[in-house]
This record gives structure tokens, sequence and C-alpha cells, in this order.
């Protein structure tokens, strides 16, 4: 996927296609009702935003409707707690459902269907056990055997089945199943489970149910209550569009169109609900929001926009195999969007002490610095700069490798919006760290430039050591240590990465003092940082959204493979 894809907003897409030849049919009035439908068993991730950049997207493109559904048919595994973080994730990305539905509004309705497939000989109770349903599937070569409850009488039926509602029944002790084709090629069409029994309380409907509809007798169904157009759905899917197409045809209900496309999957990202609820439940993360997590709060909280996840959506277009798409394009997205908006400030992560000599101790000027580059209207704030400054320990070198050009005994740099300066020797400690810097500055070259146009190679951030603030900033690696691939008996989380945070303090310009919580910031050299909700008025606290494309290291890294 090229990343141009960015400029072009409306990439092809076969869904597009199929819609619009739908529309010249007049299959469906000219009308498209699409819907999100997640099941609230778990926080919303970068996968979730694709469908529902698609959803939503082809809705407004035609325009149509669309729907959020909670698929909430599995009460065991689903809570208030994550509907409530649904809805906000679907704002926060930018989108309003026209309607707002549960599946489980729908629960009387389609008992009343599965009773009518009853009386027409299409239903039947089944007395085996999930095991034993399972194992009398047959195989992809040999039919499956019929239960020996597949004959029963429509009037046993009806009678067990209204037992069942009532709560008669032990969990797991019967089904009902739809009658369709032992021997099909298509398992999900070899008598499928439709209900299953289930004492347990739902988050909506309490204690009054105790069956509950499978995903395939649930879902199709909804969407025709719904009048959706174009069911879109992951591809792991299109074998159960013939069940969906059975429920639709032998119903009798308006029938809409499901269509398959590919599942987001992304290099180095956990996408697995299971496996996410894993890692929260097991305190591996912080929560859900864990800002090293690919959940919409995680990536919110570490601070990408919803526009720049938006548009990576539109980058990877959908298609009808499943790929992998790599991770670097969404930061890519994310850095774009970031770009145009993040107010600028110097921040120092690794601070080292600069001493200018010649300047006048005590003395405090305020440089005029550029609040956005990218947008004029951002304006400009004062910096203050005086004797002593901070500079990143990297920005120095005693001994530069060749190609630094950055401050090192003799060499003259530039800071920025402050001087030249030019190192004129260091203090160590016993160990031989450098743990100060002294310089000499050029007044002439006051805002950074020099009359006599005299060109320095590099230019460095700096801030004032008596003006600067104490920030915490969290600094964010992979969760999974790239290439680590567990063994199959092994637990899938020996593969977290133990440096996947670290901890700094860092100094920062006052400006950035009171940053409400998820304010962007590009820290110049550095990277995109945002206020974490952690922050105090005294002790802000900076999440690392993503690193800038950083070509000293690019440089570095060629020179030394060049290196015998
Ligand atoms: P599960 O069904 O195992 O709980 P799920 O990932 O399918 O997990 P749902 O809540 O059912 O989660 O998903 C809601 C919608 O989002 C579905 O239409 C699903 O196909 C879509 N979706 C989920 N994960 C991805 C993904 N990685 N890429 C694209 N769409 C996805
Ligand atoms: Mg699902």
């Amino acid at each position: 996927m090229s990343i141009d894809g960015v400029e072009s907003p409306r990439p092809p897409s076969f869904i597009r296609d199929l819609i619009e030849a739908d529309n010249a049919s007049g299959r469906f009035g000219g009308k498209v009702q699409t819907r999100f439908p997640p099941e609230p068993n778990g926080y919303l991730h970068i996968g979730h935003a694709k469908s529902i950049c698609i959803n939503f997207g082809l809705a407004k493109e035609f325009g149509g409707k669309c729907n959020l559904r909670f698929d909430d048919t599995n009460p065991t595994k689903e809570g208030v707690e994550y509907v409530n973080s649904i809805m906000e994730d679907v704002r926060w990305l930018g989108f309003e459902w026209d309607a707002l539905f549960y599946a489980s509004d729908y629960f009387e309705q389609l008992y009343q269907w599965a009773v009518a497939l009853i009386k027409e000989g299409k239903a039947y109770v089944c007395d085996l056990s999930p095991e034993q349903v399972r194992s009398t599937r047959g195989t992809p070569t040999e039919p499956g055997q019929p239960s020996p409850d597949r004959d029963r009488s429509v009037e046993e039926n009806l009678d067990l089945f209204a037992r069942m509602r009532a709560g008669e029944f032990p969990d797991g002790s019967r089904t009902l199943r739809s009658k369709i084709d032992m021997a099909s090629p298509n398992f999900n069409m070899r008598d499928p489970v439709m209900y299953r029994i289930l004492h347990s309380e739902h988050h909506r409907t309490g204690d009054a149910w105790c069956i509950f509809p499978m995903y395939d007798f649930a879902h199709g169904q909804s969407d025709s209550i719904e009048g959706i157009t174009h069911s879109l759905c992951t591809l792991e899917f299109e074998d159960h569009r013939p069940l969906y197409d059975w429920y639709c045809d032998n119903l009798g209900i308006h029938h809409p169109q499901q269509i398959e496309f590919d599942r987001l999957n992304l290099t180095n990202a956990q996408l697995s609900k299971r496996k996410l609820l894993t890692l929260v439940q097991r305190g591996l993360v912080s929560g859900w929001d864990d800002p090293r997590l690919p959940t919409l709060s995680g990536m919110r909280r570490r601070g990408y926009t919803a526009e720049g996840i938006r548009n990576f959506c539109g980058m990877i277009g959908v298609s009808k195999t499943n790929g992998i798409i790599e991770y670097n394009l969404l930061e890519h997205a994310v850095r774009d969007d970031l770009n145009k908006h993040a107010l600028r400030v110097m921040a120092v992560l690794d601070p080292l002490k600069v001493v200018i000599d010649n300047y006048p101790a005590g003395q405090t000027e305020q440089m005029e610095a550029v609040n956005n580059p990218e947008d004029a209207s951002a304006g400009t704030r004062p910096v203050a700069f005086s004797q002593v400054l901070y500079i990143e320990r990297d920005d120095f070198r005693e001994d530069p490798p060749k190609q630094y050009y950055r401050l090192s005994p003799g060499r003259e740099v530039r800071l920025r919006y402050g001087y030249f300066i030019t190192c004129t020797s260091v203090v160590k400690n016993e160990q031989g760290e450098v743990i100060e810097v002294h310089c000499t500055y050029d007044p002439a070259t006051r805002g950074g430039n020099s009359p006599d146009g005299r060109k320095v190679k590099s230019t460095i951030h700096w801030v004032s050591a008596a003006h600067a603030i104490d920030a915490e900033v969290r600094l964010y690696d992979h969760l999974f240590q790239p290439g680590v691939e567990p063994k199959e008996d092994e637990d899938f989380t020996v593969a977290l990465n133990p440096a996947s945070l670290t901890r700094v303090t860092a100094k920062v310009e006052p400006s950035v003092a009171g940053a409400a919580p998820l304010a962007s910031y590009q820290f110049e050299r550095v990277g995109y940082f945002c206020a974490d909700r952690d922050s105090t008025p005294d002790k802000p606290v900076f999440n690392r959204t993503v690193q800038l494309k950083d070509t000293w290291a690019k440089t570095e890294k060629s020179h030394q493979q060049k290196k015998p």
C-alpha cells in the first residue's frame, strides 16, 4: 500500500462497486443502510476502526444511514462498561450513528421466528451435548451423523423449546438446531445450532431469558429488522453467508446482502480481543487504555488522533484477501496529522548542562519561537534564554564520529531561536563522563542567524535551566518483541517486551505547564507527545505518541553497516 494513498480519500473499493451496481438495478430502491455491529465483550481496537470507517463512510458517501448495533447475544462475556466504551470510541473517531440498537431488543422476535421454523419442520430441539454436536458434524469428506432427535414431531419440539425458554433445563442439556443438510460441504449448513441454554444474567435483559440465539441466528435477522441493505463483515464470515441467506429466505423476511472484506492485521500488534482481555485481566498492562495497546482508547491516550486513524483506514483500503499491514503506515498517518496541528515546543529528554561562559549571569532574554511552521495562525511564543541551559546528551559528542555535526569541542552550532555557540571545554565526573559543557556565544547571531553569513551544520534544541520545568515522559516501545513467536504450547505473553515502557524526567519549557490531557505537542527534534491524564499542575506527564523520522539514526546505522 503506497503512502500516497492518503492524498486520495476515495480509494477504489469493490464494496462501492457492488453498492453502485445495486443502486443501478434498483435492488434496494437506491437505499443504502449499513451498521457497525460490535459485541460488547471488550474495547474497540484499530481493526474495528477499519470496519467503522467502511460502514459509516459508505453510508455517508451514498447519502444513506449507519446504525450502531450491539451484538449482545452472549451474556457471559458482555457488559455495560464495554457498551459505554464502544459508544465513546465511535464518537471520538468522528462518527455518529443514525440509530442505536441492541440485538437483545430482538430476542422476542427471534424467538417467534424460531417457533415459525419449528412449525415448518425446519428446526428441532436436540438433546446432544455441545461436544456430541461437534463430534457428529462429520469431516470435510464425510457427512455428519443426523441427531437422534432430528425427526421429533413439531408438537414435541414446540413443547421442548417453550420449556427451554421457561428455564426447565440446565445449561448445555439441549439446543435448538436448524434442519438443513448434514451432508452439506459447508459445515455451517450441517444443522447449525440456533439457540443454547445459558442461565446467566444479561446486562440488558437481566434474567428474562435463559436461552440465547447463536450469532448466525441473530445477526442476519437483526440486519433484516433494521432494513440493512449491505451487511459488511470480515472474510471469516464468507462461509456463513449461505446460512445468513437461508434464514432470511426461509423466514421470508427482508434480505440484506452480506459482503465480506479483509480483516486488518498489523505487524507487531495484538488485535485479538481475547488476548487483549488477558493482558488487562492479568495486569500486564495498566488497563484497556494502556497507551501500548492497539485499542482506540489506548491510542487516544497515547496521542493518536482520530483524523490520523481515519486517514490510515483510507490508505489501507479494502480487499478480498487477508494481508498484514506495516505498523509504520499507521505511524506515518498519525505523524502526518500531528505535523499539521501539534504545537512545537522545546523539551530535553536526557539533559546535559551547558554553561555559556561569556553570557551575563543572571540575565534572561525572551526569544521568539514559532508555534507551528505548518500553520501561521498558531503564532509565536516567548522562550526564556539564559546562561545555563540543557541540551540533549545525544547532541554532544566529545569525540564526534564522521558526519556527526552537532556540538563537540571546538565546533559551532546554532541553538534553535537562540544564538550560535561554540564548545570550549567540558567538565567530567570521576567516572570520566561529561557532566557539563562550556561554550561561548556570539551575540551577533541572536535569533539564529549570523550577520557575516557564517554557516553552521547543525541546529539543536535547548531549554533554560532556570526556567524549565520537570515532566515525567513515558517512552513506549513495542508491547511484544518483534520477531518473537511463542511456541505452540507457550502462553502468548512470553513474547511481551520487558522494555516496552521507560519513564524519564525531562526538562521542558514552561509553556506546557498545565497542558490539558490529550493536548499534543511536537517536542522539536524529538517526537510527538501528548499530555496524559495522570498530569498534575506541578508535574506534567507526557506520553510519547510517535517518534520523528530520525535521519541521524539512519545515517549512523548505514555508516556502521559500511564499516567492515
Ligand atoms: P469477537 O467476535 O471474537 O468478539 P471481533 O473482533 O469479531 O471479535 P466484533 O465486536 O464482533 O469483534 O466486531 C465488530 C465488527 O468489527 C465486526 O463486523 C467485525 O468483522 C469488525 N472487525 C473486528 N475486527 C476487525 C479487524 N481486525 N479488521 C476489520 N474489521 C474488524
Ligand atoms: Mg465478532
